[in-house]
């Protein structure tokens, strides 16, 4: 079986558990979402937008610098409001499709896109859910859900919002809760431990964005209070032996993304990320591989990392494959495409 040529023979179709949808839009479709509503780019020129917003073997930075840069003043603008929303949804699951991606988890934080609080949550909701439906209306094999990210930057009361908003539209399509941002002194777990369990008794699933970098590694925490099916990245805990223990004993999943952690530095390097996914695989804690962000990495789309992995010795074909079983089964998104949600 040959993973190279995957884009013209892919061996087996793929399930992307973890991808934001700022950087999952295609600099195309935010040059049209742009220039529809006419706003004004940093880049007068296409090709030197693509190259502004992208990162690439030329453009690494650093998780924080991107965030303050680019994502944050520029991805979450453009990408706010319902007539975005709707379009991002709807071109990122049915790009996801026609990429190999049978099941496609997307996330998002709604009060990042709704223009500063301008936008009602509610039409928001319903922009995202729109797409994902006309996405999964036009390619009846593919599955789809909808994460909501809290922020570790908002209080407690203002993320509790969004999880009732989760519960409230949970039957559509919104399956899981995520925690998502930078680290802060004033972010703990344990003031979640009300908030989550309400949120999987109406049967949500929960993710958490934990050690990914070495000033956000509170994976303990966030085992102890709020026990999430699944970590985003969690890449810290190949260098803790006893918190992977800790992962297999509550069967926690991770959600590795490789060449994000590449290109935000998160990894030193290839060999660093070898080790990982080899101690992982020694170990036997769970793991899955998803691109973080599609589209802002340059060949970051799920079928080239995959084929990555295999050329650089990273992983083998039966692990490749084990990890895509591991998606699969940990998918927190119904499958059977829209009649799951109807
Ligand atoms: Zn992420």
């Amino acid at each position: 079986m040959d993973l190279t040529n995957f884009q013209k023979y892919p061996p087996f179709r793929l399930a992307e558990l973890h991808a934001h949808i700022a950087p999952a839009i295609s600099p195309s479709i935010y040059w049209q979402i742009a220039h529809d509503q006419g706003f004004k780019l940093p880049k007068k020129d296409y090709h030197e937008f693509i190259e502004y917003v992208t990162l690439s073997e030329k453009r690494k930075m650093a998780l924080n610098d991107y965030f303050g840069k680019i994502y944050d003043p520029l991805l979450h603008k453009l990408s706010s409001g319902t007539f975005a929303q709707e379009k991002a949804f709807y071109e990122t699951a049915s790009g996801a499709y026609r990429n190999h991606i049978d099941l496609i988890e997307i996330r998002v934080n709604i009060m990042k896109s709704n223009n500063n609080g301008q936008q009602d949550l509610d039409h928001i909701i319903m922009a995202e859910l729109r797409g994902m439906e006309r996405a999964l209306l036009e390619y009846p094999k593919l599955s789809a859900g909808i994460i909501f990210c809290l922020a570790r930057e908002f209080s407690v009361e203002k993320n509790a919002i969004m999880v009732d908003k989760a519960i409230k539209y949970h039957k559509r399509g919104i399956v899981g809760i995520d925690f998502a941002g930078p680290a802060t002194s004033s972010f703990h777990y344990k003031d979640y431990k009300a908030i989550i369990a309400k949120a999987k008794k109406h049967g949500l699933k929960i993710t958490a964005h934990a050690g990914e970098v070495k000033e956000a590694d509170d994976i303990w925490e966030a085992l102890e209070f709020i026990k999430p099916q699944r970590i985003g990245h969690g890449i810290r805990a190949a260098y803790d032996k006893k918190l992977m223990k800790e992962l297999v004993r509550q069967e926690t999943v991770l959600e590795i993304c490789p060449m994000s952690n590449l290109m935000t530095k998160a990894v030193e390097n290839k060999e660093e990320m070898k080790w990982i996914l080899q101690t992982f695989v020694e170990n036997k804690v769970k793991f899955t591989i998803n691109t973080d962000w599609p589209e802002m990495i340059e060949g970051a789309h799920l079928w080239r990392q995959f084929a990555m992995l295999l050329e650089e010795n990273m992983l083998t074909m039966e692990q490749l494959q084990q990890c895509n079983k591991t998606a699969f089964a940990a998918a927190f998104a119904k499958k059977g495409g829209l009649e799951a949600y109807l």
